[in-house]
Formats: structure tokens, sequence, C-alpha cells
């Protein structure tokens, strides 16, 4: 049984064929989901797909390329987002450098996203964290704002194993995205042996970056099998267990 972590399963490239998408899934192990919104419109619509599909879950947020919708009204109608009994994770919030390079909407970014640490530590809820071009940063305000509790995921981690190790040392886990199956990145998946099983969570990011076997299409949670399959081999575990440890740390990291 696998669960992804981290997915847009309420995206409107899914409107047309949502219902096979999730039998696809089911079929091939994937069980559990997490749909994350990245405004508080798509907050909306994944918390009415958790309501209406069984074994996903929600999660509400303002991501870094919505940053410049942060206000205090945001704020409110987010937490009021947050006491739904389906939406166990705020997220996904974070930075993005490779979008955005403007000082002045950079530090938008980084005030929408202590706000939302903060509201995370208050309401008790982990975070599911967003870094592109900006480890350094995201790790210092992690440090800064205490975040290690309640903690979360860096999602679809890419960056070196002393990013890794200082994400993991503050109390996260590391999600693990297609991503790690492409070939340039072997780096990466050394990082994630030398991590090791017990803070990974499996993830697709669907519908964006397919792994390998599926490259240039729509991903989607069926596909999760690949990376499940191919970091499995790299940790020199049966897929099962790779499997079984990963849903695990999953339930454990969002709370669930
Ligand atoms: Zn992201
Ligand atoms: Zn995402």
């Amino acid at each position: 049984m696998l669960f992804d972590s981290h997915a847009h399963l309420h995206d409107t490239k899914f409107r047309k064929d949502r219902a096979d998408v999730f039998a696809r899934a089911r079929e091939a192990g994937v069980t559990r989901f997490l749909t994350l919104g990245d405004s508080l419109r798509a907050s909306r619509e994944a918390i009415a797909l958790a309501e209406a599909e069984e074994g996903v879950f929600a999660a509400a947020g303002i991501h870094p390329s919505s940053a410049a919708s942060w206000d205090a009204e945001t704020a409110g109608e987010l937490e009021e987002l947050l006491a739904h009994p389906k939406v166990p994770v705020l997220g996904e919030i974070g930075l993005d450098y490779y979008w955005d390079k403007d000082p002045r909407t950079i530090e938008r970014q980084q005030i929408c996203f202590r706000e939302q640490l903060r509201m995370a530590r208050r309401l008790g809820k982990p975070v599911s964290i967003h870094s592109r071009d900006s480890n350094e940063d995201v790790l210092r305000i992690l440090a800064e704002e205490d975040a290690g509790e309640p903690g979360g995921v860096l999602h679809c981690f890419v960056g070196s194993y002393e990013e890794a190790r200082r994400g993991v040392d503050l109390g996260f886990h590391l999600g693990v995205g297609g991503i790690a199956t492409y070939p340039k990145l072997g780096d990466l998946r050394e990082t994630l042996r030398r991590i090791g099983p017990d803070r990974l969570l499996l993830e697709t990011d669907a519908p964006y970056l397919p792994p390998q076997p599926r490259r240039g299409k729509r991903n989607e949670p069926a596909f999760l099998r690949f990376t499940a399959e191919a970091i499995a081999e790299v940790l020199s575990l049966p897929l099962e267990v790779f499997a079984e440890t990963t849903s695990r740390n999953a339930e454990r990291a969002l709370r669930l």
C-alpha cells in the first residue's frame, strides 16, 4: 500500500477522467493521497475532493507564487479552512526563487512563508514545504521560526546531503518525487540512501514532474510505483518494506 503524500488531484487537468485516475492508482496499490492547495480557491477545491473521495486528505495553504495575495483577510480565511476535519496539513508553502528573482516579491514570499509557519505552530499542524533554488533561506527560516514542532515534509526534495541532513535534524521528513528517478540525479539518490528510509515520504506532485518512465506525460498517482521501485532499489529494500515504511512515515509526519 503506497501513500501519495503530495499531489494536486483537484487540478483541472484531472477534470475529465478523475474517476479513472483513482481507479488506476488503487490498482497500482496507491490507496491514500494528500491533495494540496496553493491558493484559497485551490484549497477549497482540495477540501471538496477530500470530502468526496475515499482515502483523500487535503492541505490548505498559500504557495510562494500566490504570495502577492497574502494579507490579514487571506490569513483569516486560511485558518477557517484549516479547521476542517479532513485538513491535517498546512501547505503547500515555502519559497521559489526560480520563477521570482525580484527582491521585493521575494520579501513578500518570505513574509507569507513565515506567517504561515507561525499559524502552523499555533494550530499544531504539520507543513508541506516547497523550495526551489531557495534551500538556504528555507532552512534558515525553518530554524528561526522553530518549525520542527509541528514539523512536516520538505516536498520533492532536491539538494545536497548537507541540506537534507539539516532538514532532518530540524525535525522534517524528505518528500521523494519523480525527479529522484531522473538519470542525471545520481547525487540525489546517494543523498537519499545516506539519509535512509525512516525519514522519506513518497509523492508524485501530480499532474507535474512524472518519473523517468513517464516523462513528458501528465503525472498521476499510479506512477508513484515507478518512484517507489527505483528508490527501494537504491536503498536495497524489498518494495513491500519500502512501501510500508514510507506510508508509516507519512502517517507520522502528517499526523493522521
Ligand atoms: Zn511544490
Ligand atoms: Zn505541489
